[in-house]
């Protein structure tokens, strides 16, 4: 008789996009006639750029063609996207990283889940409250979190640092120390982030304590502010402590291509010498196959001059919303954080209200649909994220109503 494996048992509840998911049903089948505006899911809407789906179809083509076609891919990624990868993201920005230090994958959220197979189930890990959940969920089902208190939300064996409007969205390093420290930057779901200045402190912490920083950088696309740092490999130190982990998701419009990559530097050994580059190879050689070819060349795409224009336009679209949530919702007289260096704007739930008394009221009274904070953490209570991702015509439309109220 086969079992099941406990740690995945020890996951509470529903994911919480799937209650969101209930929720609306439930309240658009009661209510046929109200046409709901949906601010919460982080999905872009907008379609893929010229340059991108002339790259798809250029590919799909040789890969049509006897003499062009292609088989597995290298397990690692193609030359061709690890070089552009790294003059375009990494020496253009004056970081010493190389090309053989990048790993090409399927996107973001299946590195940063799996990342922590190369640490020891014993390995502590510190993550930011609130926090995207594949961080602490990955961990769980790896069995290095404990156990699950019901009633303060929190596992046992995490370390947790909460970010909220008093420390203003900046973690504090913790009196226990970790092994694994996850951050996010420019952050979901606050839609803050650090200065280059904090996150130096955040690498001199981790060299000094012997700890990894797992750095995803996911919407470093969306950065508008000169002292904010679009990779921690622009920090001193940051070679022995990080890795850094990055998605064409949200600043290409990838969420339905999938294309992603991590950088582990050879200069990140575990406390016996290991490297962890080494180990991350060894793990991309025996759980995966290769990003696809189509996917790469799209990828490489993202870079080309038209390609870089083209996607500008659409990360000022996103952000044309953004700056319209926030100014919206703070002439209302509404609490709002983040908007400007990344497509999320977090408020403060009016009179106290919790997250999802205020997610309830949102889709009842203005039929609009966000994000309750407390999903993403125990410090996120007494917050909402709102998403830039939705059309410039219904950001409007939705703001009208939350007005109204
Ligand atoms: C969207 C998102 C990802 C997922 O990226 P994919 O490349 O689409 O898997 C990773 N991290 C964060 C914080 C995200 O919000």
């Amino acid at each position: 008789m086969f079992h099941a494996n406990e740690n995945y048992l020890k996951l509470p509840g529903s994911y919480l996009f799937s209650t969101i998911a209930r929720k609306v049903n439930e309240f658009s089948q009661a209510n046929p006639d109200k046409e709901i505006i949906r601010l919460g899911i982080g999905d872009v809407t907008q379609p893929l750029a010229p340059a991108i789906v002339k790259a798809l179809h250029d590919a799909v083509d040789e890969m049509a063609d006897a003499s062009t076609f292609k088989g597995y891919a290298p397990d690692l990624g193609y030359d061709f996207l690890r070089k552009t990868i790294c003059e375009n993201d990494y020496k253009a920005r004056g970081c010493d990283i190389t090309e053989d230090e990048i790993f090409v994958s399927d996107g973001a959220k299946s590195d940063s889940g799996n990342i922590q197979e190369l640490f020891m189930p014993g390995d502590r890990i510190a993550v930011c409250d609130p926090v995207y959940p594949v961080y602490v969920d990955s961990n769980v089902m790896a069995g290095r979190c404990g156990d699950y208190n019901k009633d303060t939300e929190t596992w046992s064996n995490v370390i947790y640092m909460p970010t909220t409007m008093e420390n203003g969205f900046v973690p504090e390093f913790p009196k226990e120390t970790p092994d694994i420290i996850y951050l996010c930057l420019p952050n979901n779901p606050t839609g803050t982030t650090l200065t280059k200045t904090q996150l130096q402190e955040w690498v001199d912490y981790a060299n000094k304590n012997n700890a990894v920083i797992i750095y995803d950088a996911a919407y470093e696309a969306y950065i508008s502010e000169d002292n904010v740092a679009h990779s921690i490999y622009e920090c001193d130190g940051a070679r022995t402590c990080a890795i850094e982990i990055r998605s064409f998701s949200k600043n290409a419009g990838f969420t339905g291509v999938r294309l992603g990559f991590t950088v582990v530097p050879k200069d990140l050994k575990s406390k016996d010498g290991v490297s962890m580059r080494d180990l991350w190879a060894r793990r991309h050689g025996t759980k995966f196959n290769g990003a696809p070819y189509i996917q790469q060349k799209a990828g490489e795409a993202v870079y080309s001059e038209e390609g870089k224009k083209q996607l500008r336009e659409q990360v000022a679209y996103y952000m044309k919303n953004a700056a319209a949530i926030k100014n919206g919702l703070k002439d209302a007289g509404f609490t709002v954080f983040g908007g400007v260096n990344a497509p999320y704007i977090w408020m403060k739930t009016p009179d106290k209200m919790s997250s999802w008394d205020f997610f309830d009221y949102l889709l009842e009274k203005a039929n609009v649909v966000g994000t309750p904070g407390s999903g993403f953490g125990p410090s996120g209570e007494g917050y909402f994220r709102l998403t830039a991702f939705g059309s410039y015509e219904n950001t409007l439309a939705a703001l009208e109503r939350i007005k109204k109220l």
